[in-house]
């Protein structure tokens, strides 16, 4: 039975029903992308390039960029990489991208924000990663987009590094999900963008307006409130009517309780760091997405947070 459904599947993780949903591994680093491949990852679904621009006094080359990204396609054997630009300011500053100080870093210069002043750094970074994609399937992602106008300059900007480097197969440009802004213009957005990763981390802070690092307003936190959930399950339907992809990248990903939930939207995707990988293949093994569905819709009926877990918990005795 086990070894059908993996044949059905095609060797990428499923629900015990068969329904498909990838397990990817989070990286920062080769070393990382070596770890997820050895506990079975079926991709990497987010690449924190950033990692190269905050260890480092100087800007990362295009080449330095290059041997980084084509070690991970390498490592990734023909699995699905997706190449996050860099994400820096708000939480992550970097020595070699002075930002301002600012009153609310999360709220400001930050991510796709700063390209326009970094341009030649932005278009150095996409002809490193348009190298590394002639290796293997990669896929390029935007942090921070909020405008349409950011994802098309961002498009535009791909396109005419691709000409220049004369590659003629596309590589697939997606935005991460993480300002609440774009669940509302979800259908032009499948228009522009082939793909979309849902920063829980950072959804979950804008769309409940508390600080993803402040406890004080930690009890506000909360990607399994029903709010959070309805968000998520909209937009999930939304891009699939589009036919496009969505995958969710947060600490999110591997919360307990939010396994049958997800299963439940239907996302394609959840990346996760990569010690919680095995788990999270075991656990989702035993599940039915059927049944996974049912449960979604009474999670989304619930109050708050804590509704949502103890339903979970009670349909997961004995099990899903
Ligand atoms: C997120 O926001 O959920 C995310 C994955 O990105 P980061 O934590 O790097 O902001
Ligand atoms: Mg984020």
């Amino acid at each position: 039975q086990r070894q059908r459904l993996a044949k059905a599947s095609g060797g990428i993780a499923a629900s015990a029903d068969g329904q498909r949903l990838e397990l990817a591994v989070n990286i920062a680093s080769t070393a990382e992308a070596q770890l997820g491949f050895a506990l079975d990852a079926d991709g990497v679904g987010l690449f924190r390039t950033e990692m190269l621009f905050m260890d480092a006094d100087e800007l990362p080359g295009e080449d330095e960029q290059f041997q980084c990204y084509a070690e991970v396609v390498r490592l990734a054997a023909g699995r699905p990489v997706i190449i996050r630009t860099f994400d820096i300011g708000g939480d992550k500053p970097a020595r070699c991208l002075p930002a301002p100080q600012e009153s609310n870093p999360f709220l400001g210069y930050r991510a796709i924000r700063m390209y326009p002043d970094q341009e030649a750094v932005f278009r150095a970074q996409l002809r490193a990663i348009l190298r590394a994609s002639a290796l293997g399937p990669v896929k390029v992602m935007i942090p921070m987009v909020a405008t349409l106008g950011e994802a098309r300059w961002a498009r535009s900007l791909l396109e005419e590094e691709r000409a220049a480097l004369g590659r003629e197969e596309p590589v697939p440009l997606g935005i991460m999900l993480e300002v609440p802004s774009v669940l509302f213009q979800l259908d032009a957005f499948c228009r522009e963008v082939d793909f979309f990763s849902v920063g829980s981390n950072d959804l979950t802070q804008y769309l409940f307006a508390a600080d993803r690092d402040n406890e004080r307003v930690g009890h506000l936190y909360d990607s399994l409130h029903p709010a959070f959930l309805a968000a998520l399950s909209q937009a999930a339907a939304t891009v699939h009517r589009h036919g496009r992809w969505i995958g969710l990248c947060g600490e999110a990903a591997a919360a307990p309780h939010a396994l049958p939930l997800f299963l439940g939207m239907g996302l394609d995707e959840l990346s996760m760091s990569a010690p919680s990988l095995q788990e999270c293949r075991r656990r989702l093994r035993e599940l039915d997405a059927g049944r996974c569905r049912e449960l979604l819709g009474r999670a989304l009926e619930c109050a708050d947070g804590a509704e949502v877990r103890a339903l979970v918990a009670a349909e997961a005795r004995p099990a899903l």
